[in-house]
């Protein structure tokens, strides 16, 4: 059953529910409460506490990202939500993103150009490939099967350029996005540049070094290409929750269990089967995380129901340590991505104190380092305790940067499982299709890291966007900019 458009009565508010409450959740509600009184919204969050993915936690007596920690500013998006929450002077560049890849032993400097991973040429790469490898990579092989719709990112590139260059330079840096396998992500969605390049067909090298940025004049940084906040990116929720106008509530600790479609628009299910509420909405937008999403969207819009929760996801953890800065070695840049095929349980470390100015200045006596461990299919490495999980980062940090590190004054294991949509191959078709077969429900939107982006930016602007479908279909006439 399709719920009809409903009728916009002068005086009469429309009910939205917002299911949800990580980023996409909280900006979808802002923008749908900044639409003026005639808006009430419900932002119903399973867990304790709104942020999702975003999160703060208190290490050696301070607050540090234990989620997400950056964004990428050359979307607009993340710096645009920040400065109209008024945290525009809070807005910061990294110190430095000079990164390496820890590989075969040794750490080694991550090439400055190239495309997603891909160099232009063995030169630069130093000895992060072999002899043999680096010669194999020169030896450009053509792909002689289709690109479109889509094909995995190790097969495409493995095949032109080498596995080494997979397992050495795209996985490890896939990995710290996805925490995925290139063997099972999509080439179209994780790395649509490269995918652009494929099917125009011609050389993958020529593309890299064409993707190239020019040098900034001299005497200049140029743009930085990200951003966090001064405190941390885990601030945005709290900044978030600050601005929703009066008619936005939230309810933490209350799970949506389903959809239904009802008279005038939809019924949500919330409470325990002892206690069960049914709230009315004109209008919903599921801004879950995608198995609860595709759970949800079953009774409403089957199609991306059954889509969504086939969705895989990768389990992580950030393992964040307090070292006294006392018997700590100097970490140099901004921390170290690690090929898988080296066996490591440590797939990337920062060095947050030289990453973020904030962080290297809220103890003098302590260095902070993140790692973050696992990818898709290790979820068992995650159910080791938390001591065991520190002490094996700790021991790998010191084989990382050659020499016996100090026990951490203090630390903190943050599991985030299921917490990476993977966007394995046909991704962007299937999301097409899911989309589209809930643009066939008029009044119910989804939005989130499963569709058009994991990272900060993508999942505003699904948010933006589906507020706008919603207060389009209510008849409001107000868009998030209130015009
Ligand atoms: C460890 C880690 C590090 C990351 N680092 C970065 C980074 O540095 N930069 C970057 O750009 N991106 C990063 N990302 C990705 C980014 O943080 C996420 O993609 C983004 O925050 C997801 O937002 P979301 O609102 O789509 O989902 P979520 O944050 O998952 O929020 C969904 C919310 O829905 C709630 N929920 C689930 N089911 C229900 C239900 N039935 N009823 C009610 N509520 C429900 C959940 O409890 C959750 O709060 C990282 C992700 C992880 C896991």
């Amino acid at each position: 059953m399709v719920p009809a458009t409903p009728e916009a009565h002068p005086g009469q508010s429309r009910h939205v529910v917002v299911i949800g409450g990580g980023l996409a959740g909280l900006v979808a509600a802002l923008d749908l409460g900044r639409a003026g009184p005639d808006v009430r919204v419900t932002l119903l969050e399973a867990t304790d506490r709104v942020g999702g993915k975003l999160a703060l936690a208190e290490v050696a007596g301070h607050r540090v990202d234990v989620g997400a920690e950056a964004m990428l500013a050359l979307r607009p998006e993340g710096v645009d939500l920040i400065r109209d929450l008024g945290a525009g002077d809070d807005i910061v560049a990294p110190e430095t993103t000079l990164a390496s890849i820890w590989s075969r032993g040794a750490l080694h400097p991550i090439p400055r150009a190239t495309l997603m991973g891909i160099p232009s040429s063995h030169d630069g790469l130093g000895a992060l490939l072999d002899e043999e490898e680096q010669a194999r990579l020169d030896a450009e092989q053509p792909w002689d099967g289709p690109v479109e719709p889509d094909v995995s990112v190790g097969d495409y590139i493995g095949t032109r350029l080498g596995q080494a260059v997979i397992d050495r330079l795209v996985e490890p840096l896939l990995g710290g996005v996805y925490a995925g396998r290139a063997d099972e992500l999509s080439l179209r969605a994780t790395m649509p540049a490269v995918w652009t390049a494929a099917v125009a067909g011609g050389s993958l090298l020529e593309a890299a070094r064409r993707s190239a940025p020019p040098p900034p004049p001299p005497g200049q940084s140029g743009r930085p290409v990200f951003a966090g906040i001064r405190g941390g990116v885990g601030r945005l929720p709290e900044l978030l929750l600050d601005a929703l106008p009066d008619g936005v509530e939230v309810r933490t600790t209350t799970t949506c269990r389903a959809i239904e479609p009802a008279d005038n628009g939809f019924r949500v299910l919330v409470g325990p089967t002892t206690a069960e509420e049914w709230i009315e909405a004109d209008a919903v937008i599921v801004a879950t995380p995608p198995t609860a999403a595709g759970r949800l969207l079953g009774s409403v819009a089957p199609v991306a129901g059954a889509s969504l929760s086939a969705m895989p996801t990768a389990s992580s953890a950030v393992i964040t340590m307090a070292f006294p800065r006392a018997g700590m070695p100097t970490l140099e840049g901004s921390g170290f991505l690690v090929p898988s095929v080296d066996g490591h349980l440590v797939k990337g470390a920062t060095f947050s104190g030289n990453k973020w100015a904030w962080t290297g200045e809220l103890d003098p006596d302590v260095v902070y380092v993140r790692t973050s461990i696992g990818r898709a299919g290790e979820e068992a490495l995650l159910q080791r305790p938390d001591e065991e999980l520190v002490a094996t980062c700790v021991r790998e940090l010191g084989e990382a940067v050659g020499a016996t590190l100090p026990a951490p004054i203090d630390s903190h294991v943050q599991r985030w499982g299921g917490g990476l949509p993977q966007y394995t191959i046909g991704h962007v078709e299937r999301m097409a299709a899911a989309t589209a077969a809930v643009a066939a429900v008029p009044g119910v939107e989804v939005c989130g890291a499963a569709y058009q982006g994991v990272g900060i930016p993508a999942v505003i602007a699904s948010a933006h966007a589906a507020a706008a479908t919603i207060l389009t279909h209510l008849g409001t006439g107000a868009d998030r900019t209130g015009e």
